[in-house]
């Protein structure tokens, strides 16, 4: 028997969005392709979990792929042609790859940029100090935590020390089973009655996240701080480095854990550093896909991970620099003839942006401060923002209409799911994106990315469907638009 449909509901078909769960949408036999790039991803987490891990692996995934340095391109003499691939490592943190395509930058580009930089906790310039008997390193915390969330994980101290005759000593200690790790004590239930009246923004303050590094003293009757001697000396030994050497060195300490499947279905992924670094994984890759696909774009297609964008973008590393409009410059300067700035004007102002950064999942544990409506959920595919910012949506960006109608319409025709991406409900707060700066260059941009649940938390969870998606659409939108 058929079963027809009535009119109310063949109207409702036509005319309602209806946002669907991909897994049900999705051919099942695309199910092995989905979690396999969730295992690329997976391992990209464990290997990436700072700025500089991120830019090493993909600079190494760009020269395997045929992309040469901008420096060593620029070293070659002449002009850039169609189907060049450069890209530029910036400072170890910020990285910009392109593909030429046939058509003049005066055209604009096809850009995607995401943030490779994630909430972690930073050793102090004089961080090792020695109380009651233990070693402790004090910490500056970077970017937006709940402090209490940082406390009893084990953490892994990863990071960049020049000693002062100016070798390089890269650390990474707590990563491999065998490692010893580092954790931040909280005090017992049983002596919290205080602590736990207070407010949870103050029950631990930003200043009291030290860092368990050592218990044992150095042997010697008449020797001070033997607890902290032993650590100073354990690190001589093993990397060469002094106490003083700690005021120049970048050393963060993040989640030791690795990323694992999440619910019986695993159908979602856990770990640290999804905020950004799975749109940053899914743009980059999209951009590879591309790269091998294609000899050459029609426009060129551009990809930028840059750092610093949990502490407002600022710094020579984060989208607020020039970096991204050197780039940019540079590609123009070797593509056109008589280069001018004019020129770059033109190309910034006709270029294509997705801000590619995460959205606050639907949390059912946390319903009263999303909007059902508007909210992004798990596993409904790619989140688009049409606008951030916080309270009347001060400080944000928002897409023009027309870019943004574009942007779905180009998602429809790909067969890509897409859904509302607001961040909660008016006045319950919000946040930012790179998207302003890119924004002030004069182009179109829009914000497009993940829902994640526990953002900025030691173990955020996204799914692996949506992950997909999301790498699906930035091919999409890099290709066609
Ligand atoms: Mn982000
Ligand atoms: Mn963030």
């Amino acid at each position: 028997m058929i079963a027809t449909q009535t009119e109310g509901q063949l109207l409702s078909e036509k005319l309602s969005f209806e946002i669907k769960n991909c897994w049900e949408t999705a051919k099942p036999e695309d199910f092995p392709k989905i979690h396999l790039f969730a295992e690329q991803y997976k391992a990209f987490l464990n290997k990436g979990k700072t700025e500089r891990e991120c830019v090493r692996q993909c600079v190494e995934r760009l020269e395997y792929a045929g992309f040469i340095s901008l420096d060593k391109a620029l070293a070659q003499g002449g002009q850039f042609a169609p189907g060049a691939k450069i890209y530029q490592n910036v400072r170890e943190k910020t990285l910009l790859c392109a593909v030429l395509g046939e058509k003049s930058l005066h055209e604009g580009a096809n850009i995607l940029g995401a943030h490779i930089d994630a909430p972690r906790m930073d050793l102090k310039t004089n961080p090792l100090y020695e109380d009651s008997g233990f070693a402790l390193f004090d910490t500056h915390y970077y970017g937006g935590i709940k402090y209490y969330q940082w406390t009893t994980i084990p953490l892994a101290l990863h990071g960049v020390v020049f000693t002062r005759n100016g070798e390089r000593q890269d650390i990474c200690i707590g990563e491999d089973e065998n490692d010893p790790v580092f954790t931040i004590t909280d005090l017992l239930p049983h002596l919290a009655r205080e602590q736990l009246k207070k407010e949870a923004s103050h029950f631990i303050d930003g200043e009291d996240l030290d860092v368990l590094a050592g218990s044992k003293p150095y042997r010697d009757e008449k020797a001070e701080n033997k607890v902290k001697l032993e650590v100073l000396r354990l690190l001589y030994e093993k990397y060469d480095m002094v106490e003083e050497d700690f005021a120049s060195a970048e050393l963060e300490l993040v989640p030791a854990d690795k990323a694992r499947d999440v619910g019986l279905d695993r159908s979602m992924i856990g770990g640290y550093g999804h905020d950004d670094r799975c749109c940053a994984y899914a743009t980059f890759s999209a951009l590879l896909e591309l790269a091998a696909a294609e000899a050459r774009p029609a426009k060129t297609i551009l990809c930028f991970l840059s750092d610093k964008e949990e502490i407002g973008s600022t710094g020579n590393t984060g989208a607020d620099a020039r970096v991204f409009e050197n780039f940019i410059a540079s590609l123009c300067a070797k593509t056109i003839d008589a280069y001018t700035e004019m020129d770059l004007r033109l190309a910034l102002s006709k270029s294509s942006m997705l801000s590619a950064d995460v959205n606050a999942a639907f949390d059912p544990n946390y319903a009263d401060v999303y909007d059902k409506k508007t909210a992004s959920w798990c596993g409904k595919g790619i989140a688009l923002s049409k606008y951030t910012g916080s309270g009347g949506k001060y400080g944000g960006s928002e897409a023009n209409a027309e870019f943004c109608q574009k942007v779905q319409a180009l998602f429809n025709q790909n067969k890509i799911r897409w859904q509302y991406g607001d961040l909660g409900k008016v006045n319950k707060g919000g946040g930012g994106t790179i998207a302003l700066y890119a924004a002030r260059l004069g182009m179109d941009v829009l914000d497009c990315g993940l829902p994640v649940l526990s953002m900025h938390s030691p173990f955020e969870v996204i799914s692996k469907i949506d992950l997909y998606t999301a790498y699906q659409a930035y091919i999409a939108f890099l290709r066609d638009m």
